[in-house]
């Protein structure tokens, strides 16, 4: 038979620490600390397994499970010294949840378990404390009626209706009716005339009477832990979290110690270390006279635990340290054992019995970015863990968070989210409301910080953009040219933000002195949000790491400069095998990607050059270009486009001097590039001395259905050769000049969506062509690299044939992923939210990168394309490469680097390390 109960208590246990799977974490480091020799009251796990054999069998305990329970009860007894449903001696339990991985709060609790007609004449000789005992009894019946009468029969009253809150409105109205102010007024008597009362208005509800058994309660308690696991609030917890509801909860039955016996009892919750902030100092609060869940409830504000833990508001506050420092010195010992044993800073519970230190839990505490930083290079220092498990130590979120200014987390907690989107560029962001780029530009001209908020964003926005501190877009995915754009920067933003909507033109009728109608548009200048109105130059704060939006100013901290970081870096970089690029095209952001460490460009978009600050006049050159109707004219456009493009290369050649720089030949359908609207179109055709009737129709003419699998890409350069000459004109002659300079140039070119070997022969001839004209032309042989991007499921399916062109691979997982689910990039939004919803996915493939079908698709490329050329290089570019998620996957196939914008570099340097040192644990 499965054994599903382990006993702890008195130094020893059944279970320990590495039992996590089976025993949850809080019984299994209950059993660890009873290991350890620490006072742990005794008590027993029943394990996970009987939560899934429970669930397995349509919601009934395992048979024989009750014996099981009463087994573990009887060393539960002996090492207590009382015995459970006793009328002489009795002992009380709690019924505690505890799943593998800490869900705070979101599954039920059961206190003071065993408390009956016949136990409770025991607890008062017992006690000698009549209002204790009346007042654990009147808390058993409410615990016990919310939690196993009523959620867990899954009954769903109506707000306000609750039996617990039905409960609570009694207990008010007695204090009312007797004029007392707070619970501890309340005394023995009314507590028991109230306990009556609630075991009344118990029946009346829920039409069941409380059980008077102390055997029927524990089987109950048992049972309503497990089926807390399916509760609405933990199974939303679990989406969050991503974890697997086939896993259910533990429950721990454990002997009670009071907390709340008088002035000689207390109870505590505390850090080993400062969860805030790192510092190596003990860290928490305590209440004298409570139990547990008075101090998380918040009823009372808890005193500090020592002078540490002091500060402005509670320093008059007495401390554990000044009140009872005997037992204050026992837990600072308990602290150091703790921290020796799990290498760690750990969350502790515990509580004093009449001056007796008992522990009820201790888990790996839960910490911020800097506090991790800071613990895992102190614990570095002291001995307590070894590098590897310093860069084991940091998550990637949170070192991502140490790289952007935040929203502080205190103070958010204090206000009401009014939207949620996609949080598509981390960091925090408070500003005014922009409506247009000319608005936030204008905003940034004074000095003003700026939330740029729009429909969706297009190349036009770009420098609006770059002028904004936050974005908030009603449309767009993850890989949407807006959240793009913004990680590249490292700015802020959020998108898809289905709430929020930009009110279009508003038009009103007016009668003119004819008494004609007159309809006049007028420009509204307003966002609604959830329905409210808000005006340009309002306020919001953004959350870009969680995509929340709020209306009010939230105080924002900055984490960057810290020492420490650089430090960490070197460490993780001992570890990395996996190359590391960055994504980047312009001087500045390559700059700022080799400051952040990386070893290279793995992506430099060409058409990047076209948007933002001085990109008026190459803009203009390549409208000439696509607005071209013969071969002639589109020459004459692109000899005057090229200089643009060698300026343009050369500058961020010369800051990767001796760094690799991949360019990409032009990839975007053209009509991105010309006007939109009638107006612009109007003034082009203007500039250009031609009717706008003319141009109008030239564009028309370019129009497709599905822009994104048409005239793009490497199809561009095969319908119009010319272009790829001039971009490997304008390259090359980068190059060489540069090398003239005494730079060192280490100049790659790929090829986009490409399908197969032929585009790639068709598109190096001219690039051999070219070449020679170029090196004659200067007088200089140079090398340079050529390869391709793979991003069209046909390219991976034929790699072997395109590695006999190609020297190196660059996977674009952004189109790849667009192509192999056929959703679109842009605006499949809507749709993956629902997707998401109805379980039909499990995360969205743009954001989380789909190893199951894209990732083969991945390594199929790969391993076909090395069977013709085993020195291929192989990168990542599209946005995954950014994932620290997909890290260990890309690390496995054998990607020689991944590559990402610049603010992700150090994250994708420590999540490459993390694949690697994984890697070499697992052997
Ligand atoms: C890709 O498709 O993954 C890629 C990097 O190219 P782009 O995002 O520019 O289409
Ligand atoms: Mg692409």
């Amino acid at each position: 038979m499965t054994k599903f109960v382990y006993t702890f208590g008195g130094k020893t246990a059944e279970g320990k620490a590495d039992m996590k799977n089976l025993l949850g974490g809080k019984g299994a480091n209950l059993a660890e600390m009873c290991l350890l020799g620490l006072p742990v009251p005794a008590g027993l796990t029943i394990t996970t397994e009987c939560c899934t054999a429970y669930y397995e069998n349509n919601c009934q305990l395992p048979a024989g499970l009750m014996d099981e329970v009463w087994k573990g009860m009887a060393n539960v007894e002996k090492l207590m010294g009382m015995k459970y449903d006793d009328a002489e001696n009795p002992l009380l339990v709690s019924c505690r949840s505890g799943a593998r991985s800490s869900m705070p709060g979101m599954m039920d609790t059961v206190l003071n378990i065993g408390l009956s007609s016949k136990t409770i004449p025991g607890m008062l000789k017992r006690t000698n404390n009549p209002r204790f005992v009346y007042d654990s009894y009147r808390r058993l019946i409410m615990m016990y009626a919310d939690v196993v009468m009523e959620k867990s029969e899954g009954i769903e009253p109506a707000d306000g209706k609750g039996i617990r809150k039905q409960l609570d409105d009694m207990l008010d109205e007695y204090k009312a009716a007797h004029n007392y102010k707070s619970d501890t007024d309340l005394t023995a008597d009314d507590l028991q005339k109230l306990a009556e009362d609630f075991k009344l208005k118990v029946k009346e509800v829920l039409g069941v009477e409380f059980p008077d058994d102390a055997k029927a309660q524990m089987e109950g308690g048992i049972k309503a832990v497990f089926k807390s696991w399916n509760g609405k609030k933990a199974v939303s917890y679990r989406k969050i979290e991503g974890i697997p509801d086939d896993w259910g909860t533990a429950v721990n039955v454990q002997a009670m110690v009071f907390g709340n016996m008088g002035d000689n009892s207390a109870t505590c919750v505390a850090f080993t270390r400062n969860p805030a902030t790192g510092d190596n100092q003990f860290y928490g609060e305590w209440l004298i006279n409570a139990q547990g869940e008075d101090v998380v409830a918040g009823i009372r504000t808890p005193n500090p635990l020592n002078d540490d833990t002091k500060n402005e508001q509670n320093k008059h506050m007495h401390s554990m340290q000044e009140l009872m420092p005997e037992t204050y010195k026992e837990l600072c010992d308990i602290r150091s054992i703790l921290e020796k044993n799990f290498h760690d800073m750990l969350d502790i519970e515990f509580t004093i019995q009449d001056g007796k230190l008992y522990m009820l839990q201790c888990r790996v505490g839960k910490r911020t970015g800097v506090a991790a930083l800071t613990m895992a290079m102190d614990m570095l220092k002291e001995g307590l863990i070894d590098e590897s498990e310093v860069v084991m130590r940091i998550s990637p979120a949170q070192l991502d968070e140490l790289l952007h200014p935040i929203l502080d987390s205190s103070d958010e907690k204090k206000h009401q989210v009014i939207a949620k989107g996609l949080p598509a560029g981390p960091g925090g962001a408070v500003g005014v409301i922009a409506l247009s780029s000319e608005k936030a530009k204008e905003y940034q001209a004074a000095g003003i910080k700026n939330i740029l908020v729009r429909e969706e964003t297009n190349p036009e926005d770009v420098e609006g953009m770059r002028a904004a501190d936050g974005i908030l877009t009603a449309r767009g995915g993850m890989t949407s040219h807006a959240a793009l754009v913004a990680r590249g920067w490292g700015k802020c933003c959020i998108v898809g933000c289905e709430a929020v909507e930009i009110s279009k033109d508003q038009t009103n009728v007016t009668t003119d002195a004819y008494g004609k109608k007159r309809v006049n548009v007028v420009e509204a200048n307003t966002v609604v949000i959830n329905g409210k109105v808000y005006h340009e130059g309002d306020l919001l704060s953004l959350n870009g790491s969680k995509g929340w939006v709020y209306d009010e100013e939230i105080k924002m901290i900055n984490a960057t400069e810290n020492p420490l970081f650089q430090e960490l870096m070197t460490i993780v970089d001992k570890y990395r095998k996996m190359g590391v690029r960055t994504n980047a095209d312009n001087p500045a952001d390559a700059q700022k990607a080799i400051d952040f460490g990386a070893e290279g460009i793995g992506l430099f978009r060409i058409e990047h050059m076209f948007y933002g600050e001085n990109s008026e006049v190459p803009l203009e050159k390549l409208r000439n270009m696509i607005l071209a109707n013969t071969l002639e004219a589109r020459l004459a456009a692109l000899d005057e486009l090229e200089p643009y493009i060698k300026e343009s290369a050369k500058g961020t050649l010369k800051v990767m001097d001796g760094k690799p720089l991949t360019f990409r030949l032009m990839d975007p359908p053209l009509h991105e590039f010309v006007p939109q609207t009638e107006e612009k179109q109007r003034e082009v055709a203007k500039a250009r001395g031609i009717s706008y009737e003319d141009l109008h129709a030239r564009i028309e003419s370019m129009e497709e259905v599905n822009p994104m699998m048409g005239l793009r890409g490497v199809r561009l350069g095969i319908i119009y050769p010319e272009i790829t000459a001039t971009q490997f004109r304008a390259l090359f002659s980068a190059t060489v000049e540069l090398m003239k300079e005494g730079f060192n140039p280490m100049l790659e070119i790929m090829v986009p969506l490409t399908i197969n070997a032929a585009e790639l022969h068709h598109q190096k001839r001219i690039a051999d062509k070219v070449k020679k004209e170029v090196e004659d032309k200067y007088g200089i042989e140079f090398n340079y690299k050529f390869g391709t991007m793979i991003e069209i499921p046909r390219a991976a399916l034929v790699a072997n044939q395109i590695a006999e062109v190609a020297e190196f691979f660059s996977f674009g997982t952004n189109d790849l992923t667009q192509m192999t689910f056929g959703f679109s990039r842009d605006d499949v939004n809507s749709i993956v939210k629902t997707y998401l919803d109805e379980k039909i996915i499990a995360a969205d493939p743009f954001n989380n990168f789909d190893s199951e079908c894209v990732g083969e698709l991945v390594k199929i490329g790969i391993e076909r394309g090395r069977s013709t050329r085993p020195n291929l290089k192989c990168g990542v570019c599209g946005e995954h490469g950014g994932d620290p998620t997909a890290a260990e996957f890309f690390y496995k196939q054998g990607m020689n680097y991944v590559s990402c914008s610049p603010f992700r570099v150090p994250v994708a340097r420590l999540a490459a390390a993390q694949a690697a040192i994984k890697e070499a644990r697992a052997k």
